[in-house]
């Protein structure tokens, strides 16, 4: 249990991750079709802004600016020979923030999907998918990367992928699955079912979780089933702010600071350890959370209903029975 997050956890009861990089990117001039990563060489000043904006706005963990630098993603846009160098000027440029920060802040190398339908499924083996995440991993590594952070992922079989690819590498990592639809992920994967996925493995994750998915309230009830499941082990939430709305061509998420604020403590008097944001969370939500997690004392458990009662409706009657219907009795 020598890793950061683990050392950080046992100090505190719970640590703030970041927010949103590619609605961050976008908004700093990224182009629609433009791979996020390819930023890590062309303007890594503006990468480096991102992160440096997380921990100002208070987060003790942010994520490497390296979500689709597989050599499956990068093959579309034409880059699938720099998956090396993209992941480790990813983690250069997180490390560097970090330690300019004056305080423990961990670099997470976010590894996010391959992009392929995983056997028995699809076509994409285990082997394969094992050295593809093993390619990115020794990069984030190498540039100095604290831990692993796999996200958004919808099949367990993946996330199996990346717990070998992160025991190869010999390196403490979190996973989380995005569960958008109607409370699966779009591979029809439960919170319950991720919960006993996440004990099976050989090298079990430092905290697993929910990322992205609709919105904050949605996410929050899929915790409530992590919770509901019994697994100890520490949650991660990181909800989107809100649901994404397009105007004027651009994606504009509903989330307010207060609602985020109201979904960190929410999330915390759940029991979550490690509470962030996806899509549409910007550095003044994170202040927000960060001010609300520190002045406002803890509340009982919530149930479901003080969830929507907050963060609004969830989006779907949710995935089954494997919903904490429980959670609100102690
Ligand atoms: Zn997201």
């Amino acid at each position: 249990m020598t890793d950061p997050l683990s050392l950080m956890l046992a100090e505190r009861a719970h640590v703030l991750a970041d927010g949103a990089t590619g609605t961050a990117l976008l908004n700093m001039g990224l182009q629609d079709r433009e791979p996020a990563e390819l930023w890590n060489d062309t303007q890594p000043g503006k990468v480096a802004r991102l992160h440096r904006d997380a921990i100002e706005a208070g987060s003790d963990l942010f994520l490497t600016n390296s979500f689709g630098a597989n050599e499956s993603r990068l093959r579309l846009h034409g880059l699938s020979g720099r998956v090396r160098e993209l992941n480790l000027k990813a983690a250069q440029i997180a490390r560097a923030e970090a330690d300019r920060a004056g305080r423990p802040v961990i670099v997470a190398g976010s590894m996010g999907p391959i992009g392929e339908i995983m056997a028995p499924m699809g076509s994409l083996t285990h082997a394969r998918a094992v050295e593809m995440f093993h390619e990115q991993a020794e990069a984030l590594k190498e540039g100095g990367a604290d831990i692993l952070w796999v996200e958004t992922l919808s099949a367990l079989e993946e996330l199996r992928a990346a717990a070998e690819a992160a025991r190869l590498v010999g390196m403490a990592w979190c996973g989380s699955l995005s569960f958008d639809t109607a409370g699966r992920t779009i591979m029809g994967v439960t919170p319950g079912q991720l919960s006993s996925a996440v004990e099976a493995l050989r090298n079990p994750p430092v905290a697993y979780g929910a990322n992205c998915g609709i919105g904050a309230s949605d996410l929050l009830r899929t915790v409530a089933s992590f919770v509901a499941s019994g697994n100890e082990r520490p949650i991660i939430a990181k909800g989107n702010a809100g649901v994404p709305h397009l105007s004027c061509g651009n994606i504009h998420y509903d989330g307010t600071p207060e609602l985020m604020a109201d979904y960190a403590c929410l999330a915390r008097d759940m029991g979550v350890r490690v509470i962030g944001g996806c899509c549409g969370t910007m550095p003044e939500h994170l202040r927000a959370m960060r001010e609300a997690l520190e002045t406002r004392p803890p509340g009982p458990r919530p149930t479901l209903e003080s969830i929507t009662a907050l963060l609004g409706a969830f989006s779907s009657a949710g995935s089954d029975r494997d919903n904490a219907l429980t959670i609100g009795r102690r």
